[in-house]
């Protein structure tokens, strides 16, 4: 009988499932190397696998990823129809911020990725994505809602930052925020890779992060 082709990024994933490239595989039950579909226009990047996503081995499970799914059902999609990833492919114990070698030992799987599914438009989820994946300093709260076109991972993708959802679910005025930001998507999808018109520039970064934006998750 046939084999039927594995898929690059199926492959790919296959071949991360035994990584040891940082301290995390010690503690971790299993990788989390992303889920959705491996052609999806639209790519989430969040922050790392928690507690659920560890045990489950799918990103988003939790209550955060409970607000994504309605984020998404608000513009029409399901989880389907996108693909979603972290920085971190495994849990960090008691789910404390990456660290920068963490970061560092990770990011070939993520650039990998995108490499592989060629998203038009990844929306980072929070600080750790929108700073490793815009190669900037600039907090969340400076670039959320506001389009980067990019070269990731030698493509050109338009970079989209939203606030984290985890943030969202204690602080009822990001929600908001968050939402008319997701509302977006469908419009920025539309438009390709065109920038949006006349997107302004971002305040520059204060010199001392507002203590939400030390949590790193916002
Ligand atoms: N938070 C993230 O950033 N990623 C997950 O997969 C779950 C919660």
């Amino acid at each position: 009988m046939p084999v039927a082709p594995v898929e690059p990024l199926e492959a790919y994933a296959a071949a991360t499932a035994t990584c040891t490239r940082c301290r995390l595989a010690q503690g971790r039950t299993q990788v989390v190397f992303g889920a959705g579909n491996p052609y999806a226009d639209l790519m989430f990047v969040g922050e790392a696998p928690g507690f659920h996503e560890d045990k489950q081995g799918i990103p988003f499970v939790g209550q955060a990823g409970k607000l994504l799914d309605r984020l998404l059902a608000g513009v029409e999609l399901r989880r389907e129809d996108v693909y979603i990833a972290n920085v971190l492919k495994c849990r960090p114990p008691g789910n404390r911020d990456p660290q920068p070698d963490e970061i560092e030992a990770c990011e070939p799987h993520l650039f990998r990725q995108i490499e592989l599914i060629e998203p038009q438009v990844i929306a980072t989820l929070g600080n750790f994505a929108t700073k490793l994946l815009s190669g900037r300093p600039l907090g969340i709260t400076r670039v959320h809602g506001r389009g980067q076109p990019l070269t990731i991972a030698g493509r050109s993708v338009l970079l989209y930052p939203l606030y984290h959802p985890a943030a969202a679910l204690y602080t009822p005025a990001m929600l908001k925020v968050l939402e008319a930001d997701f509302a977006r998507l469908p419009e920025l999808m539309g438009q390709g890779l065109q920038p949006p018109a006349a997107a302004p520039e971002p305040e520059p970064e204060p010199a001392v992060a507002a203590p939400s934006e030390q949590l790193g998750l916002f």
